[in-house]
């Protein structure tokens, strides 16, 4: 499947006249950026390169003590702990640090489940702003979870999901049975090709055809420059323990345009999407905005690690962000061109067209990610033969991707990846 939706892209050869990138230059580029600064929020041990920040990112170094206070407020306050410590008004209150970096309103964003449980959500109340249209438009490849719960969703509500490869889907859009599509879900950027949608441009297809427009931002929030007004779009969805590093299991959110909170309805209500919660009224009523996508008893203890994350991300520029990915991408494709024979850079090679992250095709990919492990770079496996390095903006320094660029050659000069220790398949690739 993967070799369909995949591009080949053709390996550069480094001309004679180039200056090798040498690790004093990346390091003088690091004490360059303001944005180097970051680095310290969070806790990664010395010598380990963390490149799967796309999977799970660190903790920020502050979480434990935070864990701690916490601890000791529910041990005085109690059951108080919902109104003396907020904990009722915490969903709220990492809305609000979530929204600059999604370019949103406060009220336009929900903090709550998982991305799938948003999804499901979305797609649904999607649908039904468009009755008269039954298709759900995805694309091959897409991540996993949001196709089962496409297809669950059209079997739920009288719909048919079309799936169709990345590179047709604006053809699609502007073909005659356009005017069947209700909804748009797609991800932003591949979570295994690191191909990145020009969102203003699929969104305003997506409108053009009357469909309704649903991104999963799941690799891009805390990474990459999400315009959510300049996108236009209607929905989004996605995690806050990938590049946010809220934490694992971290609940993910919801966004929803201010145009449709009035006709937007959740298709599982709960009592916390309720417009007064604690009235225990007999029927619902929908909280103002996007709140009325809560439902059951928000996660505390999760949403106090988002929390203490999102604000070690206050004032920063998401332009920012996106540049210094697109730079320390670019330099580890040049590294890998240089000097990883074998391996084959699936992503763009255009930075914005791509996301933080790097997609290399390997025979031995699975293998070599281990070897890789096991030298203290953290990457990752997608199936059937892609080795992922992901580069967190926040956290992932020049120096940090030479340091990778280097244990992946010698690994692969050496022969690492054809180890049979390194072939045993674990259950978290
Ligand atoms: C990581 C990821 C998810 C994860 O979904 P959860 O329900 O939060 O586990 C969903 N969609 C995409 C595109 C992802 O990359």
């Amino acid at each position: 499947m993967v070799s369909s939706t995949v591009g080949r892209s053709l390996r550069r050869c480094p001309r004679d006249d180039e200056t090798p990138i040498d690790r004093a230059t990346l390091a003088a580029r690091d004490a360059a950026d303001p944005l180097s600064a970051l680095r310290a929020a969070w806790d990664v041990p010395d010598g380990l390169v963390h490149l799967d920040g796309n999977s799970l990112g660190p903790p920020a170094r502050t979480w434990g003590q935070r864990m701690a206070r916490e601890h000791a407020a529910w041990r005085d306050l109690q059951i108080r702990s919902w109104n003396d410590a907020d904990w009722v008004g915490l969903p709220r209150v990492v809305a609000s640090r979530l929204a600059p970096l999604l370019g949103a309103h406060e009220d336009e964003v929900a903090v709550t489940d998982s991305t799938s449980v948003n999804l499901f959500q979305a797609a649904v109340a999607a649908r039904r702003l468009r009755p008269d249209r039954r298709v759900l438009l995805t694309e091959v490849g897409t991540f996993p979870t949001d196709r089962y719960v496409l297809d669950a969703v059209a079997a739920l509500v009288d719909a048919e999901v079309r799936a169709v490869p990345r590179a047709s889907l604006l053809d699609e859009l502007a073909s005659p049975t356009a005017d069947q599509v209700a909804v748009v879900a797609v991800a932003h950027v591949d979570f295994r090709t690191g191909h990145r949608h020009d969102a203003a441009v699929v969104t305003a297809a997506a409108h053009a055809a009357g469909a309704l427009m649903v991104w999963d931002l799941a690799h891009s929030t805390g990474a990459l420059h999400v315009d959510w007004h300049g996108w236009d779009a209607d929905l989004g969805v996605g995690c806050t323990y990938k590049f946010l590093n809220g934490g694992p299991g971290a609940p993910g959110y919801l966004v929803a345009a201010r145009r449709l909170h009035e006709a937007l309805l959740p298709a599982i209500r709960g009592w916390f999407g309720h417009a007064t919660p604690f009235a225990f009224d007999e029927t619902w009523t929908p909280a103002a905005g996007a709140t009325r996508f809560l439902n059951g008893t928000p996660p505390v203890l999760s949403l106090l690690g988002v929390d203490e994350a999102l604000q070690a991300f206050a004032g920063v520029d998401t332009r920012a962000l996106d540049a210094r990915a697109g730079m320390l991408t670019s330099v580890f494709v040049e590294l890998v061109d240089e000097r990883c024979p074998g391996t084959e850079v699936v992503s763009p090679r255009d930075p914005t067209a791509r996301g933080a992250q790097v997609s290399l095709r390997h025979t031995h990919a699975y293998e070599l990610v281990q070897a890789l492990i096991d030298r203290d770079v953290l990457a990752d496996h997608r199936p059937p033969d892609v080795a992922r390095f992901g580069f967190a903006p926040a956290l992932v320094r020049h120096v940090d991707v030479y340091d990778a660029a280097e244990r992946l050659a010698s690994a692969l000069a050496e022969g690492a990846h054809l180890a049979p220790r390194y072939a045993a398949r674990r259950t978290v690739p």
